[in-house]
């Protein structure tokens, strides 16, 4: 549906962790909101939350508490989002959308103050702050080095459960490797993990599966299969094999676009339209206006005559190249909906280090809006661009997410300051209201 007659409290731009986290403080403080933009982005997640693992970057120092981690790039990084952020707003964030995301029926383990280390499916192993409850045996085998079967499927494409063992075997020499041939009534040929999820939402596979592991148990204390138990009920049906196995089950995650990446869309999209937020899929937006005290969004393909939407506040969370919220030419980087200033190098020379190696990370991977202690955005002499105008997530500059592990912690963390703010703006309560049917978030503020 387009609306231009609504004059919306919120307008929101980009639906991936960002996108849609905002729309979850949003809807929960009773913004009357809406939300351009679609949630394939999610497919990309592989399902643990980051907050943050890595820095200095160029040393790689991997930290076991993100809160110190994050007080520390802070103070060494003074434009980096969490500079404007203390340890208990990223906490009170956190907890807000795990709760959310638990509602919509995914579940997470329980919010400690460390991070935690998971193995991967591609033989790695991944320092997190806030995994699925599914991973949760993952890290405890891992943490163990308990004596452990890892089972892949015959026709599994880029997973492969020897590969991980033997580039486990020094770290985990205990971990054994098992191939089944389990088709789950798909044709021979290719196996998508997102068929054998769905297959293993029936009792009678699971049951055909669990047959053709036992035998191959021996001394295993623990059982790990890529992330394919189920596109919901994933808990319940871990705990059935579990009990069919006799020892705990675990998902390994998976290279993108992921059956955890389905479920997160799923869960967000659930959690989002339980607190009443309007979504326009199908459309994304082509320009951003201020007109007198709202702006107005144009939409790509809108109907001819057709009404701009129009919001008293925007939130940016368009992400970076691969949202489209930042584009490249041959000389500059630029914000693409209302060409805010980008942080970026003086030329494009300075874009990347000769090393692609380089553990210093490149420039080209901070680049992006810069803004206030609100998450508003500033212009070239430092001052903010418009009061109701914010911008969240890997649009923002001075950070590398994917090197220093803080992607959906920048995310969810500005998103909810930015929409705190908002609120204050607006003049609306900034209290998390429960959504229809489910409980407050503990803590949620
Ligand atoms: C392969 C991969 C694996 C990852 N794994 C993890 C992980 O394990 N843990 C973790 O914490 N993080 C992980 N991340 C990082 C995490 O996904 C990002 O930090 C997160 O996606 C940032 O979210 P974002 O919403 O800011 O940007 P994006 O995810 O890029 O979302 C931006 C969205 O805005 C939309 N958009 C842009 N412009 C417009 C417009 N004009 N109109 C409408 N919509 C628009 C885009 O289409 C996109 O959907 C991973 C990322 C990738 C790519």
């Amino acid at each position: 549906m387009i609306a231009g007659q609504v004059l919306a409290d919120v307008a929101i731009v980009g639906a991936g962790f960002a996108g849609m986290s905002a729309a979850i403080f949003a809807g929960a403080r009773g913004l009357s909101t809406v939300q351009v933009g679609n949630a394939g982005a999610l497919l990309f997640s592989s399902g643990p939350l980051d907050l943050m693992g890595v820095h200095p970057v160029e040393e790689g120092r991997t930290w076991s508490d993100p809160f110190a981690a994050a007080a520390a790039v802070a103070r060494d990084i003074p434009g980096h989002p969490y500079a404007r952020v203390d340890a208990q707003s990223i906490r009170a964030a956190f907890v807000e959308i795990v709760a959310a995301l638990g509602e919509a029926g995914l579940d997470y383990g329980p919010l400690g103050d460390a991070n935690r280390e998971l193995v991967t499916g591609a033989g790695t192993v991944k320092t997190t702050y806030c995994v699925p409850r599914s991973m949760l045996a993952n890290v405890e085998a891992l943490a163990g080095r308990v004596p452990c079967l890892l089972v892949d499927f015959h026709g599994l494409r880029e997973y492969s459960a020897a590969g991980i063992v033997a580039a486990l075997s020094e770290r985990w020499p205990r971990l054994r490797a098992l191939r089944v041939e389990f088709r789950a009534g798909v044709a021979a040929g290719e196996t998508h993990a997102a068929h054998l999820a769905r297959a293993l939402e029936l009792a009678a596979s699971r049951a055909a599966l669990a047959e053709q592991i036992r035998p191959h148990l021996a001394d295993a204390r623990a059982v790990g299969l890529p992330a394919v138990l189920g596109l919901r009920r994933t808990d319940a049906i871990a705990a059935d094999l579990a009990g069919q196995l006799g020892v705990p089950v675990f998902e390994v995650p998976t290279i993108p676009t992921s059956v955890p990446g389905l479920r997160l869309k799923d869960a967000f999209e659930r959690a989002v339209a339980r607190r009443g937020v309007r979504r326009i899929v199908q459309r994304r937006a082509i320009a951003v206006v201020l007109e007198a005290d709202h702006f107005a969004l144009h939409l790509e393909d809108a109907p001819p005559g057709s009404a701009p939407l129009r919001a008293r506040a925007v939130v940016l969370a368009t992400g970076r190249f691969m949202g489209h919220g930042l584009v490249a030419d041959r000389s500059r980087i630029r914000e693409t909906l209302l060409d805010l200033p980008v942080v970026q190098p003086a030329s494009r020379s300075a874009w990347h280090q000769a090393d692609f190696f380089d553990p210093r990370g490149h420039a080209v991977n901070r680049a992006g809006v810069s803004v206030d202690e609100t998450f508003r955005p500033c212009d070239a002499a430092g001052q903010r661009v418009h009061p109701r105008l914010f911008a969240i997530g890997t649009l923002l500059a001075h950070h590398d997410w994917a090197r220093t592990k803080c992607g959906a912690g920048v995310a969810i963390v500005s998103a909810r300051a930015a929409i705190l703010a908002a609120a204050r703006e607006l003049g609306t309560p900034s209290t998390a209201q429960p959504a229809p049917g489910g409980a407050p978030a503990p803590g949620a503020a």
